[in-house]
């Protein structure tokens, strides 16, 4: 493994997740919706995330830019995120399968939406900001630079801290109990054990 294969590598994985996306984002924009969240807001946090996760390591990786905050490359962590982004793309894949018609890009209830609990939604509420956190750690494995690297933890960092809590109401308030009950028997990311 050398740097360059790091960045490509890089590189593939964004083009893998946009594949994965592309029909869901087509189908989305044609699905009625009854309820939207702060739009403002959420556009605010998109834009936040998508350059931790895209601009910033799409210049270091075109441009090898910003030099100064470079650190040698170690094959070791740049296989750790090879396997860890190959997860995260696994992961992406079985949230938009399994959500469905019932997802979209900012916070919406859409018509006729159902409350998914099963497959990898059975034991975590969020396992598609689960993939986003593989994927900005798997940036941060793959490209050896104090700025581009930690970018995608910092970008989508942000997003998931100032969006989590609004989703959930939003949740709440359009499932009720039905809700709180998954709520109780699941983790946000991480599996609820005891
Ligand atoms: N937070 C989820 C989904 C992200 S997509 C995850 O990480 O997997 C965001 C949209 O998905 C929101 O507009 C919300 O209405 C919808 N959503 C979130 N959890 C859902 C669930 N369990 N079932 C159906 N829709 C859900």
């Amino acid at each position: 493994m050398t740097l360059f294969w790091a960045k490509l590598i890089w590189f593939l994985g964004v083009a893998g997740w946009f594949i994965i996306r592309y029909p869901h984002a087509r189908r989305s924009r044609r699905t009625l919706t009854i309820q939207r969240g702060g739009r403002i807001h959420d556009m605010a946090l998109l834009t936040i995330s998508f350059t931790g996760m895209f601009v910033l390591p799409a210049i270091y990786v075109l441009a090898g830019q910003p030099r100064l905050a470079d650190y040698p490359f170690y094959p070791a962590l740049a296989w750790l995120g090879v396997a860890t982004f190959a997860s995260s793309l696994w992961l992406f894949r079985r949230t938009h399968k399994e959500l469905g018609r019932n997802w979209s890009v900012t916070l919406e209830i859409r018509d006729r939406h159902a409350l998914v609990t099963n497959g990898v939604y059975r034991r975590i509420r969020h396992p598609m900001y689960a993939a986003f956190w593989l994927w900005a750690i798997a940036q941060a494995l793959l490209l050896p630079n104090w700025i581009a690297g930690p970018a995608g933890l910092v970008g989508f960092g942000t997003l998931f801290f100032l969006r989590i809590g609004r989703e959930e109401r939003l949740m709440e308030e359009a499932f009720g109990d039905e809700y709180r009950q998954y709520a109780a028997r699941t983790g946000r990311i991480i599996p609820r054990i005891f």
